[in-house]
């Protein structure tokens, strides 16, 4: 089969790499460059996990969790990395209960710590919390990942094609399938009940980078999460808020940071690292694309036409499986209307 795919972000890459894997000939649409930066797959690290406060994806992960080292060897390396996750937070914390239970209920190992001394020591604990600690985590690199699949598909036959595609399901002149994997801009582009906002990150320069090991999240309101230094001779680690940003249109390359969201990386950073007066490094911002309830949303435009926008924060992990997903969908092993929490006709 022919199959176009608009958009080569994590998840068109992978719908491109599962498509490409099953023999067929893929041609690969972007506005931008394969390294650009106004999308949001851009940047060196995203946590991938195996655990999930909710089951439903949990589950999900228990199956596209190891897509993430199967993907590592194909492409050669430097994709992901295994570290483990700290999630930690008031031992009440419904996320940190769910988290557990899903844990025991798919009998995979853990520890619950309340001293987080031998684990992650660089980080403070209050006498009322606690953290789950699970190896099966770590974090991959979208920029690793954008350049090598690119190289691969290209090798491998595929074209790339740089062009604005305004009306994607026109193409089924051209090609078998479509699939849209757009992004934020799917929601001008179906109409989508979505809201599109930027997200803050920065990196801070640590004393003791050799204690900082695990990827972590702080189960709250706003679900602070963060990495190890990205290399060994870095002193540097990057951590980012999950809460929504300001709302912005995708098509303005402006991309605007809040000083809210910088002051709750400086607090994080005294009130867990107990660093008096951090400074905050190379501050910057990158496009969710939130539903109401953080689910992804795909389905089939018309005949043969099949999106997905895997958003709110949270998707990229899911990148892999996605991939296969939309692959099946376009080898009609499976519709779009299975997985009943992501169906969404526009
Ligand atoms: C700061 C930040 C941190 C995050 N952290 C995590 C994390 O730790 N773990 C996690 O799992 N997820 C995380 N996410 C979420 C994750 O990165 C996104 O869910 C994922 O990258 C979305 O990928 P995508 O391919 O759907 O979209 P994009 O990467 O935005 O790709 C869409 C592409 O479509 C192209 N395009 C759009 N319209 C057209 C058109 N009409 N014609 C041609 N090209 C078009 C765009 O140029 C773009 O390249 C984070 C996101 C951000 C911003």
């Amino acid at each position: 089969m022919k199959v176009a795919i608009v958009g080569a972000g994590v998840m068109g890459l992978n719908a491109a790499l599962a498509c490409q894997a099953r023999g067929h000939q893929v041609t690969l649409y972007d506005q931008f460059d394969p390294l650009h930066t106004q999308g949001s797959s851009h940047g060196n690290s995203r946590i991938v996990r195996l655990d999930y406060p909710d089951p439903f994806y949990l589950d999900i992960m228990v199956e596209g969790y190891s897509l993430w080292k199967k993907l590592d060897q194909k492409l050669g390396g430097q994709i992901f990395r295994e570290s483990g996750i700290f999630t930690f937070g008031d031992s009440h914390h419904p996320d940190l209960q769910t988290l557990e239970q899903g844990l025991i209920n798919h009998h995979l190992p853990y520890q619950k710590l309340t001293d987080n001394q031998s684990i992650f020591p660089a980080l403070h604990l209050n006498n009322n919390e606690i953290a789950i600690h699970n190896d099966r985590a770590g974090w991959a690199s979208p920029d690793n990942f954008r350049t090598k699949a690119t190289a691969h598909l290209l090798a491998n036959g595929a074209q790339r094609i740089q062009e604005f595609i305004p009306d994607p399901a026109s193409l089924k002149a051209t090609y078998d399938k479509v699939i849209l994997t757009t992004g934020s801009w799917t929601k001008q582009l179906l109409n989508l009940p979505v809201i599109v906002n930027c997200q803050t990150y920065a990196y801070l320069q640590v004393p003791n980078p050799q204690d900082h090991t695990k990827v972590w999240i702080e189960a709250q309101e706003h679900g602070i999460y963060g990495f190890p230094p990205e290399n060994s001779t870095t002193n540097k680690i990057k951590f980012g808020v999950h809460s929504p940003g300001p709302e912005v249109d995708p098509a303005n390359p402006d991309r605007p940071i809040t000083q809210e969201k910088l002051d709750l990386l400086i607090d994080f950073a005294q009130r867990r690292f107990g660093i008096k007066s951090p400074e905050l490094i190379n501050p910057q911002s990158c496009l969710y694309t939130n539903t109401v309830n953080t689910d992804f949303l795909w389905g089939e435009l018309e005949t043969n036409v099949y999106w997905a926008s895997p958003c709110s924060g949270h998707g990229f992990k899911f990148g892999p499986w996605i991939g296969e997903r939309l692959a099946d969908f376009a080898e009609e092993k499976l519709l779009p209307t299975a997985y009943a929490r992501f169906n969404h006709n526009v």
